[in-house]
Formats: structure tokens, C-alpha cells, sequence
């Protein structure tokens, strides 16, 4: 791709394999479940009760084995054990750090690795998930974005990051006991690798599955989801998602936003702002967030905390300033403290929160946009890179 070729969905056109061998339940929505069950044999009659014992033991109760799902006929449960599996990510290492956070690497269908990341705070629990292994985008700053896209992930392997996270953090209730109020992994942020809004529906049918009452449900105020700018998804994502969404927007000029986030030169600011601004969601209680990476000497200016707060005028927001995570190889450096807390105050006395995001992990490169899997092969040159950021000119 040259810097002035379109970025495309060219995710889409990947061929996909079809499954071989039984076929997974995780990821499957309600509707899908059904039809699969009936398929294979479930009496028409039976199958929405079927589906909703199923839908429990799988989401509610972390169960993965037919055997276990004891309000089945034992030859129900056979049959079943012989067409379906119930299959989460596998956990191939996990690291914790210092503060806590935890990093998952969990290993996909074909080998690939995407990383996970939980970190606790002391009034919530969140989880980092990724929507792709590597990223279209190309993104300047971000490590993702020097990876090449290798695939899509499937709505089972979206759905699956939370499971294993489940798994390892204990949160299953014990079978049979009273429900466990106990919330350690309490909101999900699709920030990890990939641009959630160009793996649309594996997204929201994983993000569907999250929300169902009778399983992992989470409100869909504690999911949030984050993209560059897709912006004819947008509206999408309020109508079928409904979850919160927050813009990486990083930048008050379309001159400096077309070389850290490139899709700007696809969909601009104005446009952005537009679609923003028709976001059927916002409203006071539900407010966009606005991401924004302090870059030093490039986007950290205090007329461009001016300019950003007259661009999202009239729209509810919040502006969440990351100071930059360092990988090796990044062209940029982090803002200083003072710089990033001079940009916060103009923010703050313009009547928005600005929380400043505390870099989680740091240790085990887990914070936002350190995560890339270190076994691909598949990379991006940093002279591509350039290139495609227009950094070069
Ligand atoms: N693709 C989506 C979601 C993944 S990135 C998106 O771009 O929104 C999650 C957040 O981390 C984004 O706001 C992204 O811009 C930010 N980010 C990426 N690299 C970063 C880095 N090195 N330091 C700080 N934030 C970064
Ligand atoms: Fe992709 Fe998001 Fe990274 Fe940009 S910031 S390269 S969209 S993961």
C-alpha cells in the first residue's frame, strides 16, 4: 500500500477456512445456536429450552464439558459430546505485573497469538480484548499497527478472551451455588490489537453474547468500544451494539491526524465529528470518550487542547489523555508530565473530564498499544510505516 493508496477492508476478502471436526458453541448467538442444535438433530420442540440450559452452563457457570451439564438426559449429553465442542482460546503464557495487571497470551486457530489484558482498579475490573490479530491500519504510534493484519478473530475467539479471563481470575460460580455478586472482571474495552469496527459482526455478536442476562452480563455501559474512525460503522455500532464508544482521535488537525491516524485521510475530522455528533446514544449519561495520546512536540501544544475542545463542542464527551506507551522503534517520545497536565487543566476548566489514563503494566508491555505478538512474522518495515503515515514528507 502507497501512502496515497485508499485504506480498504481487504480484511474481508481473506479466505476463510471452513471448521473441520466438531463445531464450537462458544460464540454462536442464541438464534445460531438453535439452528445449530436443530441441525443436528434437536427436536424443533425441545430446542429453545435446549439452547437456553445450554447458553447457561457455557456463559453462566464456565462449563466446558457435555458430561457436566447435569439438567440434560445422559444421552442428550452424549450425543451432543459427539457433534459440538465448547472451546476457549488456550492459554499459552500469562504474565502479571508489579500493579497487578495481568497479560494473557492466548494461541487461536492457525497458530496465531493474541494478547489479553486485565487490570484491576479498586472499583472495577477491566478487560483489554482484541478484535484481530494485527491491524489494517497503520496507525504511527502504535506498536499493533506495525504488524500486518493476519486475520479477523472470530466471534467465539472475541467471547473467548473473556472466558479464559474468567477462568483464570475464578470467577465461575461453583455449580449449584447462590449467584456470586462477586464482579472481578466487571467491564470490557475492545483497545487490544485490531480495529473492532472492521471485524463488525464477530464483534457484536461476541459483544451480544457479554450482555445476555443469563450468562456473562455485563451492561452495555461497562463495554466499551474503541476505533480509529470508521465512520459509516458508527451509527452501526449505537443500532446493533449499543455499547459505550470512545475515538481515537489524537489530533485537532487533519495535517497531523493524517499522519498518526492515516484512515483520517479516508474519513477527516469534519466528517468524524459528524457522525459523532449523530451518535443516536449521546446524550449527557452516555458520553463519547476521546481518546487522546500525548506525543511530544507533535500534538501536545496548549492551542491544541484549545482547538480540541472547539471541535467536540456540543458533543457529550469525556477526553481521556494517554500519555504515549514507548515500544522499541517508536518514532515518538511521551509529553511531559507538566506538558500533559498544563493540556489537562485548559480541558478541565472548559467544563469536560480529562482524566489522565495511568499507564498499567508497563513491565510486561501490556499498556495500550504496546501489544503485538511477538511471533509473527509477518511485519511491517518502519520504513513502511513511515511511509504509509506520510512521515517521511
Ligand atoms: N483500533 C482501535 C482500538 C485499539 S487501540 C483504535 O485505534 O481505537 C486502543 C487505544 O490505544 C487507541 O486509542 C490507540 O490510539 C491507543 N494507542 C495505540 N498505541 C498507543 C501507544 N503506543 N501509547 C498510548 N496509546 C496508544
Ligand atoms: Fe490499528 Fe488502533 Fe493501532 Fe491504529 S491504533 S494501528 S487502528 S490498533
Amino acid at each position: 500500500m502507497s501512502a496515497t493508496a485508499p485504506i480498504t477492508q481487504d480484511v474481508m476478502t481473506l479466505p476463510r477456512k471452513l471448521p473441520e471436526g466438531p463445531i464450537n458453541l462458544v460464540g454462536l448467538t442464541r438464534a445460531q445456536l438453535r439452528e445449530t442444535l436443530i441441525a443436528h438433530g434437536t427436536p424443533e420442540k425441545q430446542a429453545k429450552m435446549r439452547t437456553g440450559q445450554i447458553w447457561q452452563w457455557i456463559y453462566e457457570k464456565g462449563v466446558r464439558s457435555f458430561d457436566e451439564m447435569t439438567n440434560l438426559a445422559k444421552a442428550y449429553r452424549a450425543d451432543l459430546a459427539e457433534k459440538f465442542v465448547v472451546e476457549v482460546p488456550e492459554v499459552v503464557s500469562k504474565q502479571v505485573s508489579d500493579d497487578g495487571t495481568r497479560k494473557y497470551l492466548v494461541k487461536i486457530a492457525g497458530g496465531h497469538e493474541v494478547e489479553v489484558v486485565y487490570i484491576p482498579e479498586t472499583d472495577r475490573g477491566t478487560l483489554c480484548i482484541s478484535s484481530q490479530v494485527g491491524c489494517t491500519l497503520t496507525c504511527s504510534f502504535c506498536h499493533t499497527g506495525t504488524q500486518k493484519l493476519v486475520r479477523n478473530l472470530t466471534a467465539g475467539e472475541i467471547i473467548g478472551q473473556v472466558m479464559v479471563a474468567r477462568d483464570d481470575l475464578g470467577e465461575w460460580p461453583e455449580i449449584g451455588a447462590p449467584k456470586n455478586e462477586t464482579r472481578l472482571l466487571s467491564n470490557i474495552v475492545l483497545m487490544g490489537m485490531g480495529e473492532p469496527l472492521y471485524n463488525f459482526d464477530a464483534v457484536r455478536d461476541a459483544m451480544k453474547i457479554a450482555m445476555d442476562p443469563e450468562g456473562i452480563s455485563l451492561s452495555r455501559r461497562r463495554i466499551t468500544l474503541s476505533t480509529s474512525g470508521v465512520v459509516p460503522e458508527i451509527a452501526k455500532t449505537a443500532e446493533e451494539i449499543g455499547c459505550m464508544l470512545a475515538i481515537s482521535f489524537h489530533a485537532t488537525t487533519n495535517e497531523v491526524r493524517d499522519k498518526l491516524v492515516p484512515i483520517n485521510k479516508k474519513w477527516n475530522i469534519e466528517a468524524l465529528l459528524d457522525a459523532l455528533r449523530a451518535y443516536p446514544k449521546a446524550s449527557n449519561s452516555e458520553r463519547i470518550t476521546f481518546e487522546y495520546v500525548m506525543l511530544k512536540g507533535v500534538n501536545d501544544s496548549d492551542e491544541d487542547a484549545r482547538r480540541l475542545i472547539q471541535l467536540i463542542k456540543g458533543i457529550p464527551a469525556k477526553i481521556n489523555l494517554i500519555p504515549f506507551n514507548e515500544w522499541p522503534g517508536a518514532p515518538y517520545q511521551r509529553s511531559d508530565w507538566k506538558r500533559i497536565k498544563a493540556f489537562a487543566n485548559i480541558i478541565y476548566h472548559a467544563g469536560y473530564a480529562s482524566p489522565i489514563r495511568t499507564p498499567r503494566g508497563e513491565d510486561i508491555m501490556a499498556a495500550c498499544g504496546q501489544l503485538k505478538s511477538a511471533t509473527e512474522r509477518a511485519r511491517k518495515s518502519r520504513a513502511q510505516i513511515a511511509a504509509e503515515a506520510g512521515l517521511n514528507g
